[in-house]
């Protein structure tokens, strides 16, 4: 090939590394100069590194080796060595990087530099000495001069690269950012909106008590609501600081072995008088080993699944709970046929605070606290817990708990 179209080829190409531009560069100059060998050393922290290598396999150089800065060619304001015959030209001949290899000829062009920075030098070796006539040394220096086009552009490219991968993550620590504060702020809404409910059933019920001519059958009442008002407060602020305390990884679990069917019928049973409009059915796995857990935990664990089953079905219905043993974990699932969740808000609601607003679940009463706690609670298990439902028809929610890590359950 014709040397200017080899040249041309080479300045149309989209090198993806700088080895590879080096690597091209080099086998140009060596054959279109005839030359024994010819390379690239590009700095390198401390180093000269050889970029690319086109030499004999007999000079034992590869692309990758090193040399000292002061073993290597000198590559500051150096931009030009033409040297006929290095036996002639003390001291370059006795140089490392020259005398290693015998060669007698070396033409070596600087590539420029990028940002101030040399970027290398391109050399070519012959094993015979000969003088480098003007066109020779011309095709070397454009050679060179297209080389360090090449790495400019590759390092522009890698900086542009750098900067992208730094913005995207500003953009994701601020998206974090936003989150948290959104967070914070739904929090603050929520616990004011939550919490100024009771507390207006404490003032306005504690300002009556103290009217003229209030019976005592009427102070017993506000006491109760008072009383009612007071426990939904105090339960809201231990959930919060239960949910806290899991999130900091401060609750440690007592495990003890435990008959899952037992505590799901517990539970039931339970809840059953406040739900005069549910069935409830129990589907338990009469298969189903001791479980090693938290007997509070998992309590409290299906009692908030099964008080949002009531909860979210307002008009009734059935709520069955299922137990299953599967291969290496127990699977309890609470079904009911209320209102359901819409497919967006399925993950979403196991966050904090997250309630799906309509017009039927505005009415009813909640922190959007219970399922981060069920999450939470399940996980410190080493289970799973997630949501299905049918919009209008229903939810299920499904925790998994694991066997006793692989050994399986205690029988
Ligand atoms: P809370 O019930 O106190 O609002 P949760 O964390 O227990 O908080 O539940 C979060 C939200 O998930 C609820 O506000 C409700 O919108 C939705 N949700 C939970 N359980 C059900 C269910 N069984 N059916 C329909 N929606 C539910």
């Amino acid at each position: 090939m014709d040397p200017l179209e080899r040249f041309a080829e080479l300045a149309g190409q989209r090198f993806a590394a700088p080895e590879m531009a080096a690597e091209a560069a080099t086998r140009t100059l060596k054959q279109v100069l005839g030359l024994t060998a010819a390379l690239v050393v590009r700095p390198s922290d401390a180093a000269l590194l050889v970029t690319a290598a086109s030499v004999p396999s007999g000079w034992g150089l590869v692309a990758g080796h090193a040399w000292p800065r002061d073993e290597g060619p000198s590559l500051d304001g150096q931009r030009l060595l033409v040297c006929a015959d290095v036996r002639q030209q003390w001291p370059l001949g006795a140089r490392p990087w020259v005398a290693a290899f015998g060669a007698r000829a070396v033409l070596g062009v600087s590539l420029g530099s990028a940002a101030g920075a040399p970027l290398g030098m391109l050399i070519g070796f012959d094993a015979r000495s000969r003088p480098f006539e003007p066109r020779a040394v011309a095709v070397a220096q454009a050679l060179a001069a297209l080389l360090g086009l090449h790495l400019e552009r590759l390092e522009l490219l890698r900086r542009h690269a750098a900067l992208e991968q730094s913005l995207a993550e500003q953009r994701a620590a601020n998206e974090r950012l936003e989150r948290m504060s959104q967070t914070k702020s739904d929090f603050v809404s929520t616990v004011s909106h939550e919490f100024r409910t009771p507390l207006t059933t404490i003032l306005g019920n504690s300002e009556m008590i103290q009217d003229d001519g209030v019976t005592i059958e009427e102070v017993r009442e506000f006491a109760v609501e008072i009383n009612k008002a007071g426990q939904r407060l105090k339960g809201m602020i231990e959930d919060m600081l239960d949910l806290d305390r899991m999130e900091a990884g401060m609750l440690n679990l007592r495990r003890e072995r435990l008959d899952l069917n037992a505590l799901v019928g517990e539970v039931v049973a339970q809840i059953r008088p406040i739900a005069s409009r549910h069935a409830f059915r129990l589907q338990l796995d009469d298969a189903m080993p001791p479980l090693l857990a938290d007997r509070d935990k998992l309590v409290q664990v299906v009692t908030n699944l099964v008080s949002n089953a009531i909860k979210y079905s307002p008009d009734g219905g059935e709520i069955r709970v299922v137990t299953a043993r599967e291969a290496r974990h127990a699977r309890v699932s609470v079904i009911d046929q209320g209102m359901g969740i819409p497919p967006d808000a399925l993950d979403r609601v196991f966050e904090r605070f997250t309630r799906v607003e309509t017009g039927q679940t505005r009415s009813i009463q909640g922190t959007g606290l219970g399922l981060p706690i069920v999450r939470q609670l399940v996980r410190l298990h080493g289970g799973r817990v997630w949501a299905a439902s049918q919009l209008g028809r229903g939810s299920t929610f499904h925790v998994t708990l694991p066997f006793d890590d692989g050994v399986e359950a205690a029988r």
